[in-house]
């Protein structure tokens, strides 16, 4: 009775501190380490390209097993384009990837806080900021000029790869979907307070990659 009590009180205590303090701790211990998550996206993106897919995670017991909480080995950060969906393209199931998918695979304050909830309360070790070819977003930020509604604001998040590598030899939309995945990767590496640290604890890897949308390959950017 009286340990139950104490063990209350500390829980309390705990959750008060704020949730990121346990949370992080527990998760941290729990959590897939970049090389298996690198090994485990690439492991399926080729069972994908060869049409061998293992479909794992998609049974109703996995969808029980995960019911009370979810631990995923990665997080994506996509473009919204409906011919690259992770969970497909990557042969993963429920559970498996944490993903946030904005056209142009842009960084923004609700995308970032998201991959931040994902490292700091999943235990997530690795993110994948993927780009593709022939992308939308990234046309449209190329071809400059108004858009309309929201739509300037994809643009505008995109414009400085346009900038970067306007006068680069090569295709120019594809260049800019290859800065622009760098681009997001070097301001997550950054990101303070949080996601910078945990890269510099060697607690988090962040990988730019681009998808080919003929073949199906995603490839990991140097
Ligand atoms: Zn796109």
């Amino acid at each position: 009775m009286k340990r139950a009590s104490v063990v209350l009180i500390g829980l309390t205590m705990l959750g008060a501190l704020g949730a990121g303090l346990a949370d992080t701790a527990v998760e941290q211990s729990l959590g897939v380490s970049s090389e298996v998550a690198r090994q485990k996206l690439a492991d399926g993106n080729k069972r994908y390209v060869v049409a061998r897919q293992a479909h794992p995670n998609q049974t109703a017991e996995r969808r029980a097993e995960i019911a009370a909480g979810q631990k995923p080995f990665a997080a994506i950060l996509s473009c919204a384009d409906s011919r690259v969906p992770p969970e497909v393209i990557f042969d993963q199931g429920l559970g498996d990837l944490f993903v946030v998918r904005l056209a142009g695979n842009i960084l923004e304050d609700a995308a970032l806080g998201s991959l931040e909830y994902s490292v700091e309360h999943l235990g997530v070790n690795h993110i994948m900021v993927l780009g593709h070819e022939r992308c939308g977003a990234v046309q449209a930020a190329v071809k400059g000029g108004e858009a309309p509604g929201s739509i300037g604001s994809l643009v505008k998040a995109i414009q400085p790869a346009v900038d970067k590598v306007r006068s680069q030899p090569g295709d120019l939309v594809d260049n800019v979907v290859r800065a622009n995945v760098a681009m997001v990767v070097q301001q997550l590496k950054s990101s303070e307070p949080l996601l910078a640290e945990f890269v510099k604890k060697g607690k988090l890897t962040v990988d730019g990659a681009v998808y080919d949308l003929d073949d199906g390959k995603v490839v990991i950017l140097p």
